[in-house]
């Protein structure tokens, strides 16, 4: 017998992601510069207040919309770092991961047939949500040109005016780019005049190397039309506790949770205490990860350079994405360059619209290993180009 699969997900494709993974896993040779996740452990501190809560028998669900503690702290520390004022009562929602958020926002805000406008190159995640959702996704395409900025003039060019939610990523995976406050002013208005609900995945803020992170929605008018998604995966090298968060208003956070309170009932508690420790006493360790990250930053950058491959300058996250040279499209560069180098990256093309012709390369990696990928990338760009 074969299952009956549903229309939304045969109209999702594989992840264009894991190809490569799959090739690159076949040899033990092969340097990685393809996955998303930090090379740090999570701090010990909240390591050892996970391991304190087990010790002590917290198994327990917490409230659905997570400890009350941790949204408190997390209030503060939203605040404190990037000027975002919300209730813990009632604004803020603890879920598996910020993916559980995301997916929780598409769900409670997407109607079957509505319209959500991508900036892309996207997060992965975005579109197959967005389809699972039941909606119908619109590229927004962003350029080079335009440091990969988010546009109101792209906006308008991808008839985004009668979509009816806006996803956005700044820090942005898989370019690096940011969104200063004056470049986010034009895509707010944009969003208030053909009142758009914004969904802002905020999860690389802290990995801001230019300056400070600013929020979308503390721009005016934009609180009330606005989700912010964060979590402790990057900045606190939490990927596999799985804890991330939403923050919006009273009634959409609301909606979120009805989703979340069926579905997850609660994120998982052992990461909830870790999370607590994090906010509470990691910061040294998060500012030493992430002065490391920028060490990496720009070497990867300068490295690219001498190679003579064009790479536009990467602010934010921890990715750079240079151009491929003449002669390759992306997919073939990263696959000959794994097969006769040993190093594994991503083509830009599975990041959506704008991605064709570049390479992601995260720098979550050591700076040895880094100097051992991008001399091979060079000796491959020697040979062929
Ligand atoms: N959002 C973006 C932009 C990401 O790059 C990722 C992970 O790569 C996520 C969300 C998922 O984060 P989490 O581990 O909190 O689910």
């Amino acid at each position: 017998m074969t299952f009956e699969l549903s229309d939304r997900v045969q109209t999702v494709p594989p992840s264009g992601i894991r190809r490569f993974f799959e090739i690159a896993e076949e040899r033990d040779d092969v340097i990685s510069l393809g996955v998303g996740e930090p090379d740090f452990a999570t701090p010990w501190a909240a390591r050892d207040a996970a391991i304190a809560s087990l010790e002590q028998g917290k198994t327990s669900y917490t409230a659905n919309r997570g400890k009350r503690e941790l949204r408190e702290a997390i209030a503060d520390y939203v605040a404190d770092r990037f000027d975002l004022g919300y209730d813990p009562g009632e604004e803020i929602i603890v879920t598996a991961g910020a993916s559980e958020a995301v997916d929780l926002a598409f769900r409670a805000f997407v109607d079957p047939g509505d319209t959500v406008a991508i900036a892309q190159p996207a997060y992965i995640s975005y579109e197959p949500g967005v389809i699972f959702a039941g909606g119908d996704v619109l590229p927004v395409p962003t350029t080079e040109e335009d440091e990969f900025r988010l546009t109101a003039k792209a906006l308008e060019a991808a008839g985004a005016a009668d979509a009816d939610v806006l996803v956005l990523c700044y820090p942005n995976n898989p370019t690096g780019a940011i969104m200063p406050a004056e470049d986010l002013e034009p895509v707010a208005a944009f969003a208030r005049e053909h009142d758009l609900t914004v969904l802002s995945d905020e999860i690389y803020a802290e990995l801001t190397y230019d300056g400070e992170h600013t929020s979308i929605a503390t721009l005016p008018g934009m609180r009330e039309r606005t989700i912010v998604f964060n979590g402790f995966s990057k900045a606190h090298a939490m990927t596999g506790l799985r804890l991330g968060y939403a923050l919006g208003p009273a009634d959409a956070i609301g909606a979120m949770n009805k989703i979340h309170q069926y579905t997850m009932l609660s994120a998982p508690t052992t990461a909830q205490h870790a999370a607590l420790e994090a906010l509470d006493s990691c910061e040294d360790d998060v500012r030493e990860m992430i002065a490391q990250y920028d060490r990496r930053r720009q070497f990867v950058l300068s490295r690219f350079r001498e190679i003579g491959m064009d790479v536009f300058e990467a602010k934010g996250a921890f990715y750079c994405f240079p151009e491929v040279p003449d002669g390759f499209t992306a997919e073939e560069f990263a696959e000959e360059v794994l097969r006769e180098q040993g190093v594994a990256v991503v083509p830009g093309d599975v990041f959506g619209e704008g991605g064709a012709g570049h390479l992601r390369i995260s720098y979550a990696t050591g700076l040895e290993d880094l100097r051992r990928a991008l001399n091979r990338i060079e000796a491959f760009v020697e040979e062929h180009a």
